[in-house]
């Protein structure tokens, strides 16, 4: 996986947010414990490699965790303009 693709890319394409959204945080890491992704909703395991995101959005904290799965359809979203992406949104399943 292109981890600097991956991060580059931005999972909240299309939506808009208020003024005073600000970005905290966003890197690549390896899991420490699993937790539910926030895209497809399968577990993200411990110890893959997933990008995690932290934010303000209307006003609140919201973090966010992706599966490595959705991480590496990121890292391919701008070849594929972002289908393999969207093919993992939970909605699809
Ligand atoms: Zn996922």
């Amino acid at each position: 996986m292109n981890e600097t693709l991956a991060l580059e890319a931005n999972p909240f394409e299309g939506d808009f947010g208020s003024p005073g959204d600000r970005l905290l945080s966003k890197k690549i890491v390896t899991l420490r414990k699993e937790r539910e992704c926030d895209h497809c909703g399968q577990m993200a395991m411990r110890g893959t490699r997933c990008r995690t995101q932290s934010e303000i959005f209307d006003g609140a904290l919201h973090r966010y965790t992706w599966c490595s799965d959705c991480t590496d359809a990121l890292a391919k979203s701008d070849e594929d303009e972002g289908d393999a992406w969207e093919a993992r949104n939970r909605r699809n399943f």
